[in-house]
C-alpha cells in the first residue's frame, strides 16, 4: 500500500492538520473543503473501503465513532450540526481507497444527501 495517499499521512511521509490521534486512528483537515469544517476521520489500519471490514473490526468501528463524536465537539459544531459521510466504491464517488468518514459541518447542509432524485 506504498501508493496510498492517507497511510502517507498516518507514517507522517504527507503533511496533514492533524487535528486529534491516538493508537488507532487520526483525524485530519480534508485538502479541499466542502464546509468551514471538513475533517476526514481514518484507521491507522489501511481498509481498501468499508466492503473490507471483517467481524475483528467491530471495535476498531465503534472507536471511530466516538472519535467523531469529539471531534466535532472540538470543532464546535456539535450543537449546530453536522453530517457523517462515508463514500464506498464507484457510485459513490470514492477517490481515496483508504476507508476514511468526513465530518461536514459550519453551514446549513440542507435536506438532500445525494445530488440527485433516484
Ligand atoms: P472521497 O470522495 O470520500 O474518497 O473523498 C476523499 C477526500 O480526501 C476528498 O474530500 C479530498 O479533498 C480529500 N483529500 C485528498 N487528498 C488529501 C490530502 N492529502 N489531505 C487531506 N485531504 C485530502
Ligand atoms: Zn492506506
Amino acid at each position: 500500500m506504498e501508493e496510498c495517499i492517507f497511510c502517507k499521512i498516518v507514517k507522517g511521509e504527507m503533511p496533514a492538520e492533524i487535528v486529534y490521534q491516538d493508537e488507532e486512528v487520526l483525524a485530519f483537515k480534508d485538502i479541499n473543503p466542502e464546509a468551514p469544517v471538513h475533517i476526514l476521520v481514518i484507521p491507522r489500519l489501511h481498509f481498501s473501503a468499508l466492503k473490507e471490514l471483517e467481524d475483528s473490526h467491530q471495535e476498531l468501528i465503534g472507536h471511530i465513532f466516538m472519535v467523531i463524536k469529539k471531534v466535532a465537539r472540538e470543532q464546535n459544531v456539535e450543537e449546530s450540526g453536522y453530517r457523517v459521510v462515508l463514500n464506498c466504491g464507484p457510485d459513490s464517488g470514492q477517490i481515496v481507497h483508504h476507508m476514511h468518514f468526513h465530518i461536514i459541518g459550519g453551514r446549513p447542509l440542507g435536506p438532500g444527501l445525494a445530488n440527485k432524485k433516484a
